[in-house]
């Protein structure tokens, strides 16, 4: 069967047609993807469609995305340094906003130093083929994030795939990498929380084995940063091993609220990537608003209102749980795996009509049937909105599969 993702143009054919006919094609298999206009801030309760709904399907695990102070920092920054940046970092476009930012994530992250990028995408796309290259070799997690798995296969390094969390599997990579590529680098890639299944890696494990074999680990904290460990610096801190991973991304869009993304590391590897991260160099600084905006959520989460806020995202993800008769998720992510790709389309609808917004997930983001609704929670969240949801989910005409809810 012709995958919706790929097409043969044929000949001739006007860009029109191929267009339709490539869109006809997927709306056929029922991926045909929409977008949908948010008429309000991004917060707990949003506006679509003129309808009110309690929202379910952010990122925003803090209620950062629309925090005052935020708001403040970046328009204070407006006044003082304008909007654009104008020219990329190495050009003209280094603005103080960006130097007070990476020192406030090097200090969070209590690593020397960080760099900043303008989207996680961004920073993978970067970072990964700046560090291999085609003498190299890449050791992913199954469920890698597309930008890992896109920046993996633009270095044009060895690739190697395990089965998720998979440990003896890594290690056997890790051994063959050795033996056949005794010269190469070996990246290993993988992320804390994966995103659309709400599970965390093993890392202490992973930590040991690339030690064991002389790798480095490249670590997408996406979905740990201000969700996990004690301080919400994330797996690596929760599991004690901040100062072994060599390269911590993170997003500065999700829990802190704002836009852009870093790399935390060493200072040569700052300054290496400066030098060689081709989405860094070739690309406009981020505006001086957003990273004064993102700094001063870094500077939120690590002081005491960042510990009261993780403590409630942690009660609600209990409450929820609690609601629902499942186990204590070990993240915010709750995945409701549905399967069939259109039946989870349906879940999705079934909720919303019931005035809740968390939207079906189905391939390519994630297998072919393995579809799902996938739950975010949010520090922002009240108990009557989780209670809510609850009841929907409950509820006899809820969602197929929902009875039994899984964690894949
Ligand atoms: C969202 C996400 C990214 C991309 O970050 P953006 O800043 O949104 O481009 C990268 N990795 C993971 C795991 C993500 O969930």
């Amino acid at each position: 069967m012709a995958d919706p993702g790929i097409s043969i143009p044929g000949g001739s054919r006007s860009l029109g047609d191929f267009l339709q006919e490539e869109l006809g094609r997927i709306k056929n298999v029922g991926l045909l993807r929409r977008l949908r206009i948010l008429e309000s801030p991004q917060t707990t309760h949003v506006e679509i469609d003129g309808r009110s709904l309690v929202n379910f399907s952010s990122n925003d695990y803090l209620g950062l995305a629309n925090h005052p102070a935020l708001k403040e920092a970046a328009m204070a920054e407006w006044d003082r340094a304008g909007f654009g940046s104008g020219a990329s970092r190495l050009v003209c476009g280094t603005l103080a906003a960006h130097e007070r930012l990476e020192e406030a994530i090097s200090g969070f992250k209590r690593a020397e130093a960080a760099l900043c990028f303008s989207s996680g995408y961004a920073a993978a796309m970067g970072t990964i083929p700046a560090l291999c290259a085609t003498d190299a070799v890449i050791i992913l997690d199954k469920l890698c994030h597309a930008c890992l798995v896109d920046a993996s296969r633009l270095s044009g390094a060895h690739l190697r795939v395990f089965p998720h969390n998979d440990m003896e599997k890594l290690e056997s990579h890790l051994r063959w990498a050795r033996s056949k590529h005794p010269a190469s680098r070996v990246l290993v890639v993988a992320e804390s929380v994966y995103s659309m299944d709400g599970d965390i890696a093993p890392l202490r494990e992973i930590v040991e084995l690339k030690d064991r074999h002389g790798a480095w680990l490249f670590l997408d904290e996406a979905h740990g940063v201000g969700v996990l460990g004690a301080g919400g610096r994330g797996l690596a801190e929760e599991s004690g091993v901040e100062g072994r991973v060599e390269i911590q991304m993170g997003t500065l869009g999700k829990a802190l609220g704002a836009h852009g993304a870093y790399i935390a590391g060493s200072r040569c590897l700052r300054e290496f990537l400066i030098n060689r991260a081709r989405s860094f160099i070739y690309s406009t600084a981020p505006p001086a608003p957003v990273a004064a905006a993102a700094a001063k959520a870094v500077e939120l989460l690590a002081g005491p209102e960042g510990a009261l806020l993780l403590q409630s995202l942690w009660k609600n993800i209990e409450n929820l749980s609690a609601a629902l008769g499942i186990p204590r998720p070990p993240s915010a992510i709750v995945p409701i795996i549905i399967g069939d790709e259109s039946a989870a389309m349906q879940a999705g609808e079934n909720l919303l009509a019931s005035g809740f917004l968390a939207p079906a997930i189905r391939y390519p983001t994630v297998a072919r049937g393995t579809a799902r609704l996938r739950l975010t929670l949010s520090s922002a969240h009240s108990e009557q909105d989780i209670t809510g949801l609850a009841n929907v989910l409950r509820s006899p005409v809820a969602p197929s599969g929902v009875s039994s809810p899984s964690r894949a």
